[in-house]
């Protein structure tokens, strides 16, 4: 019989709308002969619907007036009722595996797989541990850096302490790192309240707009960088696809150009010497490793063009997923077609069960 799957998008996220697309792409390549497949929406208020429709609805937003509001989501193993959805006349469908298509805040950060691993359902992805450390740029880089992969020089600051004395973070910042400076939240993706300042007045402003998203800021040395991205697979046996460059159409590779208008174009494979190729590879195992990922993950790296140098720059434990996204993109190039990687994605899960 088929295996039940539950495709979870949307999200109370920045990347609601890429998660919309992610997912759309998903129904549409999923084996049907194999996975019947429930989808379930989470609005940007974060309330959960369950929408059975076209992929176009889901796309471009509809789907919200369409959902079936009547259709109740029990994930919770509670009193006599079963976990799985329960539909207006009474039956249950149980879900058999997971799926969150979610990215960042919500989804991404380790917050809902709390909640599958307490549904007792198998899930795709990263466990909780994974997709938390991974959420945090300043935990990721000291997990990074005790299994010794090479970062760019970087510090940190917090609400408290850079409102408590402005001048004398700044100096602090400015004692440690040379311009241009990466300001980031610790806690968010898609580019969002990240900036670059080249002198001290940029600066201020640029953690300041930063402090709006997070109370924990990382400074970085800004490099002259190839960005370099490698998709990872697997639960114990770990494999990591050909590596693919990204080339912004601006300075970095910002929100608007991730997502609105596109303008950035890519290599796959990098054009990059062998040995960086290889090593980027291991890396990317590495570091997955480093933080207990299972699953899925891409990791990103930034080649300096002015020294050759190689650093890790994060790791991604749900990355977008259209079939024109990098994840899947660097895997097709690998040898793994979309639907054959759904398919492995799902398996793993599965796998995974304890
Ligand atoms: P996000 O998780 O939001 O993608 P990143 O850390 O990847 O955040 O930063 C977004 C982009 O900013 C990168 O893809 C790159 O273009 C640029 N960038 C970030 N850090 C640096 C750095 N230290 N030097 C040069 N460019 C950087
Ligand atoms: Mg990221
Ligand atoms: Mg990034």
């Amino acid at each position: 019989s088929k295996i039940n799957v539950a495709l979870i998008f949307g999200g109370k996220s920045g990347e609601h709308e890429v998660s919309l697309l992610s997912a759309a792409s998903i129904c549409k390549h999923i084996n049907r002969d194999k996975y019947n497949v429930f989808t379930i929406g989470i609005t940007k208020e974060g309330r959960w619907m369950f929408y059975d429709g076209n992929e176009e609805n889901i796309k471009n937003g509809s789907w919200v007036d369409l959902a079936n509001q009547n259709v109740e989501i029990n994930l919770i193993p509670s009193g006599n009722k079963e976990v799985g959805l329960k539909f207006e006349d009474g039956r249950v469908e149980k879900i058999d595996v997971l799926f969150p298509v979610l990215h960042g805040p919500y989804g991404e950060d380790g917050t809902i797989q709390g909640l599958f691993e307490i549904s007792q359902i198998p899930y795709v992805g990263c466990g909780v541990l994974a997709s938390s450390v991974g959420m945090d740029k300043l935990i990721c880089k000291k997990v990074f850096s005790q299994i010794g992969l090479p970062q760019v020089d970087y510090t940190y600051t917090n609400r408290w302490e850079f409102n408590t004395n402005k001048d004398q973070e700044l100096n602090n910042i400015e004692e440690k790192l040379n311009y241009p400076i990466f300001v980031k939240p610790a806690n968010l993706g898609s580019s969002v309240g990240i900036s670059k300042a080249t002198n001290r007045e940029e600066l201020l402003v640029g953690i300041e707009e930063a402090l709006k998203y997070d109370s924990r800021i990382v400074l970085e040395k800004g490099i002259n960088a190839r960005e370099i991205e490698v998709a990872v697979i697997g639960n114990e046996e770990v494999k990591a696809s050909i590596a693919g460059e990204i080339k912004p159409a601006k300075d970095f590779y910002d929100y608007e150009d991730k997502y609105i208008n596109g303008a950035s174009t890519y290599d796959i494979p990098a054009n990059i010497k062998t040995e960086d190729m290889e090593d980027i590879r291991r890396m990317a195992i590495e570091a997955f490793k480093g933080i207990d990922g299972k699953g899925l993950s891409r990791v990103d790296f930034f080649i300096d063009k002015d020294s050759g140098e190689i650093f890790i720059n994060e790791i991604n434990t749900l990355p977008g997923f259209t079939n024109i996204s990098m994840y899947p993109k660097m895997w097709e190039a690998t040898g793994l077609e979309y639907p054959k990687l759904i398919d492995r994605l799902i398996g793993l899960a599965l796998d995974s069960k304890k």
